[in-house]
């Protein structure tokens, strides 16, 4: 199973999933524009842990 992780978007806030190889995708699915990317996939137990393939809604 290929690892993914959830990228946000720092200017819209759009969040959405990607595989961990292709790494800082170089422009959002959203608004389309050249962005920088937060991980927000949840790595605490809080949200259901890496594993849960959930985000953190804190992020
Ligand atoms: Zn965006």
């Amino acid at each position: 199973m290929l690892k993914k992780v959830w990228w946000k978007c720092n200017s819209c806030g759009y969040r959405f999933q990607e595989e961990v190889e292709k790494g800082t995708p170089e422009n959002c699915p959203s608004c389309k524009e050249s962005c920088t990317f937060t991980d927000v996939t949840c790595y605490s137990p809080d949200c259901g842990g890496p594993e849960s393939g959930n985000f953190d809604p804190r992020l």
